[in-house]
């Protein structure tokens, strides 16, 4: 059982780019935030500083004129958050409860309670985990291997080359059809012999002279030397079982992402791919208190200068939400901002007109916030 308890004002979960911006908003308001973030591991797919640690230079993150390096643009974010009093833990939360406020996290060794909490728990690309796969030097991640073609697909190492896509979705097309500005040809391997993709983007990828579709086809191996990165793939027929190898220099898995929200199953509004729901035009999430920011939430953009900017908006979302909690007065009553009243009990709410109302609320539904 954990033994340590540590209290704040306001909990972030997620050291990538949405959850070090909210870091470093709330500190500048004084909001001394804790951010946690868990410890590398391989196995659970954790990656301190979220997915830009796994990707070679960024090249339009703006105010770099010039592109940085993934982790570097990360190093950066983090000491921008710790300047300002941002508080670290490193700790693999393993329970949550939002049923009441404060929330509780559940860590080995530590619980946390929260009185907002800030969800920037990011994505993971999904992977096809065959061999040649995993980050250099173990495969060619990051070495001609990579599952974001707008990060890495204006990369000199893949002008007018040959690119493989994995997949047959919207993100395969997507991915497919911008890298043709810049590859000589590119490869899209599916599975199956129809695509999942919406129509528009079907038509557009069907329409790219540079695109060739590979149909019922799984991708076996990824195959190359760490100094020369990829030099192809094995493909396998997946109806005749053949196999044979393409020449390629890169390879691209666009097969989905899946949000990091295991941990927030069951206690918080997600969609029916597990993405949390906010209300649009904020980062409120169906719980009063609880904010969510960043790839957990975004299944469209992606990016990480839309990350950062939705974590802005939930250390501004929570910070209002602190000013608008009732304030304790000598004579057990409670006040708000703006000047309602509630007793002790706290069975109504007595307005600044005067005017008294229940405080039983119907539960709260993303409708409300
Ligand atoms: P999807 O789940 O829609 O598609 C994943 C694709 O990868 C499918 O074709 C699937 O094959 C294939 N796949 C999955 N697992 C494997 C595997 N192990 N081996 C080989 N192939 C595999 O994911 P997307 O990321 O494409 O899209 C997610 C959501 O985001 C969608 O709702 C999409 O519309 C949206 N989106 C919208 C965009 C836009 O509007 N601009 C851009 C990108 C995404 P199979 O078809 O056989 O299942």
């Amino acid at each position: 059982m954990p033994t340590e308890e540590i209290r704040r004002q306001v909990v972030i979960i997620g050291s990538g780019p949405a959850g070090l911006t909210a870091a470093i908003y709330s500190a500048r308001a004084n909001l001394r935030p804790l951010l946690i973030d868990a410890p590398a591991d391989t196995e659970k797919q954790t990656t301190p500083g979220g997915q830009l640690m796994i990707t070679t230079e960024v090249e339009n993150y703006p105010g770099f004129a010039e592109g940085i390096q993934g982790p570097d643009l990360m190093v950066q974010f983090r000491k921008q958050a710790e300047r300002f009093g941002t508080e670290f833990l490193e700790e693999w939360i393993t329970k949550v409860d939002l049923s009441e406020r404060p929330f509780k996290l559940y860590g080995d060794n530590k619980v946390v309670i929260a009185e907002t909490l800030i969800i920037a728990s990011g994505a993971s690309a999904k992977w096809l985990g065959i061999p040649g796969e995993a980050k250099t030097p173990e495969g060619f991640g990051g070495n001609g291997v990579s599952a974001c073609a707008t990060c890495d697909g204006p990369l000199p190492a893949f002008r007018n080359k040959r690119l493989v896509v994995v997949g047959g979705g919207d993100t395969a097309m997507e991915e497919a059809t911008f890298l043709t500005r810049y590859a000589g040809r590119v490869f899209v391997a599916h599975r199956r012999d129809k695509l999942r993709a919406s129509k528009i983007m079907q038509d557009k990828a069907f329409l790219n002279e540079k695109i060739e579709f590979l149909w019922d086809t799984a991708l076996e191996e990824i195959l190359g030397t760490q100094e020369q990165g990829v030099t192809g793939v094995r493909l396998r027929d997946v109806k005749t079982n053949e196999t044979r190898n393409l020449d390629c220099e890169g390879v691209f898995i666009a097969i989905g992402h899946k949000p990091n929200t295991e941990l927030f199953k069951g206690q918080i509004e997600m969609d029916e791919v597990g993405y949390i729901k906010t209300s649009h035009r904020s980062t409120a999430t169906n719980i009063p208190g609880v904010f969510a920011c960043g790839d957990v939430q975004d299944s469209v953009y992606r990016q990480a200068i839309t990350a950062a900017g939705t974590g802005c908006m939930a250390a501004i979302d929570a910070e209002r939400y602190l000013d608008h909690l009732p304030i304790a007065m000598p004579s057990g009553d409670e006040i708000t901002i703006e000047g309602e009243q509630l007793p002790a009990d706290h069975s109504v709410i007595i307005m600044p007109s005067g005017e008294v109302v229940s405080n039983e609320p119907p539960s709260p539904t993303l409708d409300d916030c």
